[in-house]
């Protein structure tokens, strides 16, 4: 049994998709105004890892991204660079695909302009009006958070914590940590006319919008990086009950820990950001893999250039190993292969995963045999490509 660790409950849950075999999963995808650096870069393999192993176990993967075209450095580098919003929007959506392909990352489904329901977003909004879950205030709208009575559950804030962040800034707003919905009161240079008047969707309905539209009332993980448990999800889960009146729409929570740089957070303007295609050119993306792997998702990454190169002499084992398969595998590989699977069933356990593949290399490579299908499996899943 799988068993993933929710971040709503803060306990490994047995994981079981509201529909089996078919698994949907949502990710928080990239802004589109830049390149993908290698913080995204893990996020988007570790949900292809999750993929490949829910496939290898008989799971239907259905993956959607979220890509957010509508977004205030968007507005910015648009003004910067004399262009519009779309154009330079689509030149980083293709990039991102670029580095998707580049990273082998093969297992998603559905990748979403948020620019593109926009319509929907208003009827949302408005939906969320007539149900006094949202408010105006000076021309924006507002999320109320006190209508949904477990605000704050997603990253274990009480409602006095809650009400110390200073969220969206507006005036007559009715509580602190109300969100934003809708955004009238600043010049984008754009505006789109909702019917409560003109101005553009602002950031956490747009995922709840674009989930809503793909899957309905429901869907079974919800993944991005660990920082956007407040107030990104947060806020999005509270409107996505409130559009579906009440139900839990989501059953696991999962959250992918942070890529360090030099100690601190990648970041444009701390000038550490390694772009993700420049690692996989100059080393390949079978060497990233093995190194972002070899920690435990939840755990955060220091990236070390130095750490990624001593990957190498397992990347290389692996490959002599391909060329030792035979017609049989022996009895001790057998079992570790189903060790390998089963630590992936233990909150996905990918260290682990990888030393017992490279103790299935070093055994092989003394003498004992495995099938080239059943290597095979056990790299494919990891996404290596050979
Ligand atoms: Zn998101």
């Amino acid at each position: 049994m799988l068993k993933i660790f929710n971040t709503f409950s803060l306990k490994k849950e047995d994981f079981e998709p509201f529909d089996k075999p078919d698994v949907k999963i949502f990710i928080c995808g990239p802004t589109l105004y830049d390149y993908t650096h290698l913080g995204h870069a893990r996020i988007f393999l570790t949900y292809d890892l999750l993929c490949r192993f829910l496939q290898a176990k008989g799971f239907k993967t259905d993956v959607l991204v979220n890509m957010t075209d509508i977004n205030q450095n968007v507005f910015n580098k648009a003004l910067e660079q004399y262009t519009d919003y779309r154009t330079l929007t689509r030149f980083y959506s293709d990039q991102f695909i670029k580095d998707l392909k580049l990273l082998n990352i093969t297992t998603i489904t559905r990748l979403a302009h948020v620019s593109d329901y926009v319509k929907n977003i208003i009827q949302h909004i408005i939906f969320l009006m007539k149900n006094k879950n949202a408010y105006s205030a000076n021309g924006n709208i507002y999320f109320d958070t006190k209508t949904v009575n477990d605000y704050g559950a997603i990253s274990k804030q009480s409602r006095k914590q809650l009400n110390l962040h200073r969220m969206d800034i507006g005036p007559n707003k009715k509580n602190q940590e109300d969100i934003m919905l809708w955004n009238c009161s600043e010049d984008f240079g754009f505006s789109w006319g909702g019917d409560f008047g003109d101005g553009v969707p602002w950031w956490h309905i747009q995922d709840t919008t674009v989930a809503f539209e793909n899957f309905g009332t429901h869907y079974d993980i919800h993944g991005g990086a660990n920082e956007l448990a407040y107030p990104h999800h947060e806020a999005h889960f509270a409107q996505y009950k409130a559009l579906t009146v009440g139900e839990n729409p989501v059953k696991i929570w999962m959250h992918v820990g942070l890529v360090l740089s030099n100690g601190e957070k990648m970041s444009k303007s701390l000038g550490n950001m390694v772009l993700s295609r420049e690692i996989a050119e100059k080393y390949g993306q079978n060497l990233l893999r093995l190194y972002i792997f070899s920690t435990h998702y939840r755990d955060k990454i220091d990236y070390n250039e130095n750490d990624l190169i001593d990957k190498k002499s397992l990347l290389e084992k692996i490959y002599n190993t391909i060329n030792k398969t035979s017609d049989n595998t022996s009895q001790v590989i057998s079992n570790l292969i189903n060790e390998f699977f089963k630590s992936f069933e233990d909150d996905f356990d990918s260290p682990k995963a990888i030393e017992i593949i490279d103790k299935i290399c070093t055994l092989v490579l003394q003498g004992e045999s495995i099938r080239l299908q059943d290597f095979e499996k056990i790299i494919g899943v990891l996404g290596l490509s050979v």
